[in-house]
């Protein structure tokens, strides 16, 4: 699950100055959303999971069928 998060950057008196696109991913172990820059990362058919940590990470090697679906 991708999601695509809009960071507003805005100045002073309240004028949006700048917009950041930022890919989210969703951590499948506990639902947090991290940066797809992680490098805590799975890939299982095909797929690239991210995860917020090693222990979720090695959660999901555990058991990636539990959780890719
Ligand atoms: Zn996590």
């Amino acid at each position: 699950m991708i999601l695509l998060n809009y960071f507003n950057i805005m100045d002073r008196d309240n004028i949006c100055i700048a917009t950041q696109f930022i890919t989210m991913a969703t951590d499948v172990i506990c639902g947090m959303k991290v940066k797809e820059s992680t490098d805590l990362k799975s890939e299982f058919q095909g797929k690239t999971f991210y995860f917020c940590s090693s222990h979720c990470k090695s959660e999901f090697d555990k058991n990636p069928l539990k959780y890719s679906r």
